[in-house]
C-alpha cells in the first residue's frame, strides 16, 4: 500500500541528506515530489535519482521571490498541494564572541526567514487536511557548543510552527517539528571540524546519544513520513525528537 498516494509534496532541500532521503521515501510511497534546492546540477541529479516524476526547482530560500515563483508553478501544474517541508537548513559553528553580522544574517535568511516566507507563499495551496513540516533542530532545545545562533533559527522555526498550529486550524492543515540529532549528512562537513578531526568528532558524537551512533537520513525520512501520512492523522503541534535519546541524554 502506498500512503502518500496521489499527494503533492514539496520539500525544500530536497536535493540532499534528511531532505533528499524523504523525497526518495514519499515518492516511493505515491506522492508527486517537488524538491528545492540552490545548484541546477545537483537538483537535477537528485529528481532523477528519487525518479517516479520528481521535479526539481533550483532556488535560495532566503529569496522572497522563490518562494512567489514556486508557489506560482505548484498552482500552474498542479492548482494544490497536500505537504510542504520547509528543510532547508545551514549551520557554521562559531562561539558568540567570533560570529559575523553576515554569519548571524546568513543563519536567520535561510533557517528562519526561508521557513517563514515559504510558509506564507505556499500554504495557500494546501488542501483543507494537508500538513507542514518544519525542520527544526535538537539544538533547538539542548545546549550545544558553539550553536548559539543556529539554536536561535532553529528554535525560532520550532515556535512559527506551534502558531501554525493553532492558525491554519480553520483549514485543519497538521503543522508538525522534525527535530533530528546528529545525522550522517554533508552538512556536518560545514560544522568547521577538519576531515582529520572528523573520526574524533563523530566518536564525541556517538558517545552522546543514547543509541550509541548517529543516525542516518533514512531513519528522519520515516519520522517524516509518520508526520505527513494518515499514520499521524492526529498528531499536531508536536516537535518529533529523531536523536537516539539525545534530547534526554
Ligand atoms: P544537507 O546539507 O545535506 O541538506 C541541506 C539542504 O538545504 C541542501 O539540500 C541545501 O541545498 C539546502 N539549502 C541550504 N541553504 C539553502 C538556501 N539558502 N536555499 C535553498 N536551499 C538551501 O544537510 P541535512 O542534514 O540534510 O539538513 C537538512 C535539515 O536538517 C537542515 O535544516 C538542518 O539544519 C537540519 N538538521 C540536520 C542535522 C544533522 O545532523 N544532519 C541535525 C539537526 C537538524
Amino acid at each position: 500500500m502506498q500512503h502518500l498516494k496521489g499527494k503533492i509534496a514539496v520539500i525544500t532541500g530536497g536535493n540532499s541528506g534528511i531532505g533528499k532521503a524523504t523525497a526518495c521515501l514519499f515518492a516511493k510511497e505515491g506522492a508527486q515530489v517537488i524538491i528545492t534546492g540552490r545548484r541546477q546540477d545537483i537538483v537535477d541529479q537528485a529528481a532523477t535519482e528519487i525518479g517516479h516524476g520528481a521535479i526539481g526547482v533550483v532556488g535560495d530560500v532566503a529569496e522572497l521571490n522563490h518562494h512567489k515563483e514556486l508557489a506560482d508553478m505548484v498552482k500552474t501544474k498542479f492548482g494544490c498541494l497536500d505537504i510542504y517541508m520547509a528543510n532547508a537548513g545551514v549551520i557554521n559553528l562559531t562561539a558568540s564572541g567570533n560570529v559575523t553580522s553576515e554569519d548571524y544574517d546568513r543563519h536567520f535568511a535561510t533557517n528562519t526567514r526561508g521557513v517563514f516566507f515559504g510558509v506564507q507563499a505556499l500554504a495557500p495551496l494546501i488542501r483543507d487536511g494537508g500538513n507542514i513540516i518544519v525542520t527544526s533542530s535538537l539544538a533547538a532545545t539542548k545546549v550545544l557548543p558553539d550553536h548559539t545562533v543556529y539554536a536561535g533559527s532553529k528554535a525560532a522555526v520550532a515556535a512559527f510552527a506551534r502558531n501554525w498550529a493553532i492558525e491554519f486550524k480553520p483549514r485543519k492543515i497538521r503543522v508538525n517539528i522534525l527535530s533530528p540529532g546528529p545525522v550522517e549528512t554533508a552538512i556536518l562537513g560545514k560544522l568547521g571540524v577538519s576531515e582529520a578531526d572528523r573520526p574524533e568528532f563523530e566518536n564525541y558524537m556517538a558517545s552522546l546519544i543514547p543509541a550509541g551512533r548517529m543516525g542516518q537520513p533514512d531513519e528522519l525520512a520515516r519520522a517524516a513520513l509518520f508526520l505527513a501520512s494518515d499514520a499521524g492523522s492526529f498528531v499536531n503541534g508536536i516537535e518529533l525528537h529523531v536523536d537516539g535519546g539525545m534530547t534526554l541524554a
